[in-house]
């Protein structure tokens, strides 16, 4: 925001005087959107390239998504799961069927509960296998992010998210990613009951699965009876180009993860459940209140078919290489990144050692000059767009990375 606009900066104080101080937002202060631009309270619009952490997965304001959303507020909002409304049931369908694996699905309300779902869903199945406590451990990569609840944050592979909440829960066990030596030790000590993983590692950097990890990992989860559970809450719904990215890695998880794209906006998860696992929680194992709304339901049902749709899938194709591209042309130049990687429209530049710990100042100037992107980590710009971007959007959004990059070389 420009510090000339004082409704701006009294909103603003607002956040900085009454919020839990846990974020630290850029000084913009949002007003509403159109496809895959947003415009601030002064007016000014910038290109979104971050679609609120990969979430706006269809741009703002999708005239189908605002017609399910407002066709079902004017029906019914909120139910429980004591009764049955049409919405999740329809979606819970709808999800099994895309899946190619799923027999079940739970519903609840982000990434994080849906992770939380799938870590009792291991346990509750280890146990039910006659496995005492001390071999149910999940093997989770370092790097990795799955949530900020207890148990799935204690998943998540990174100190920094974990410092101060100890005592953490047990049970789980940290490797390196893509190492494949250590997870066959690691299975070894015989007490493993899953592996846990994202196809593309998030905020840990954008980081993908080496090729062949992913059916390695199936592979000896076959051999040593633990499941393998695919966090997709940010490389699912179509992002890396298929509507699930483990489609590429070429395995079948027994557990999918979902939130994020899949309500496009609407705040919904979702845990899907393989045919080992799909009777392992019984009545009274575990439930939401919220889960499985029907307005976010009616949302994530029209989300999941338009997100589905090959004219999506083959845009992110498209637009991915657009990027991928203009990137490179511009690092021609200015020499900022080491690599561009990633896969469909999940990626990210990975600043060399000149500007390592940089990309928060990075955003600053993309903000100031019209640019939303995000950082993964200190070290990466990530770049998640919505994927019905246009060609435009695209270039538009490149021209102005470019700008913001020259201005923070000059500094
Ligand atoms: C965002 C994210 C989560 C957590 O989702 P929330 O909705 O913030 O709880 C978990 N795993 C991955 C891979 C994510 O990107």
């Amino acid at each position: 925001m420009h510090a000339q606009d004082p409704s701006a900066q009294s909103l603003i104080d607002l956040g900085k005087r009454y919020w839990l101080p846990v974020y630290r937002p850029r000084d913009v202060v949002l007003d509403h959107g159109k496809g895959a631009r947003v415009w601030d309270t002064q007016g000014r619009d910038y290109v979104d390239f971050g679609a609120g952490i990969a979430v706006n997965a269809l741009g703002h304001q999708d005239p189908d998504l605002l017609e399910a959303l407002t066709t079902q507020a004017h029906k019914l909002w909120h139910t429980s799961n004591v009764f049955y409304s049409e919405p999740p049931l329809r979606l819970a369908e709808e999800l099994v069927s895309a899946s190619g694996f799923a027999e079940r699905v739970f519903l609840c309300n982000s990434g994080t509960e849906a992770n939380e779902a799938a870590i009792k869903l291991v346990r509750k199945w280890a146990a039910s296998q006659g496995r005492e406590a001390d071999k149910r451990v999940i093997i989770t990569f370092r790097g990795s992010f799955h949530g900020r609840t207890l148990a799935a944050v204690t998943a998540t592979a990174q100190p920094k998210y974990q410092e101060g909440y100890e005592p953490l829960p047990g049970g789980f066990r940290y490797l390196d990613f893509n190492d494949v030596p250590a997870l066959e030790a690691a299975f070894a000590l015989g007490d493993v009951a899953a592996v846990m993983l994202e196809p593309v590692q998030g905020e840990g950097g954008v980081l993908p699965a080496a090729p062949g990890f992913v059916q390695k990992v199936r592979e000896l989860c076959d051999k040593h009876n633990a499941l393998l559970v695919l966090d997709e809450i940010q490389s699912g719904m179509g992002r890396t180009g298929t509507l699930f990215a483990y489609v590429q890695d070429g395995a079948k998880p027994d557990i999918v993860t979902l939130a994020k794209a899949l309500g496009s906006g609407f705040p919904i998860g979702a845990m899907l459940a393989g045919p080992k696992v799909a009777e392992a929680m019984q009545f009274g194992a575990h439930g939401t209140t919220f889960g499985g709304n029907p307005l976010a339901a009616a949302v994530a049902r029209v989300a999941l078919r338009k997100l589905s749709s090959a004219e999506v899938l083959a845009n992110v194709a498209r637009q991915s290489q657009a990027l991928r591209d203009g990137l490179q042309r511009i690092n021609a130049e200015l020499h900022l990144f080491d690599e561009v990687r990633g896969r469909g429209l999940m990626l990210g530049a990975v600043l060399n050692e000149a500007n390592k710990g940089k990309a928060g100042a990075i955003l600053d100037h993309a903000a100031a000059h019209g640019l939303l992107v995000l950082q993964a980590g200190p070290d990466v710009l990530r770049f998640v767009p919505a994927l019905n971007i246009s060609d435009e959007d695209i270039a538009e959004g490149l021209k102005r990375l470019e700008a913001a990059l020259r201005s923070f070389v000059a500094g």
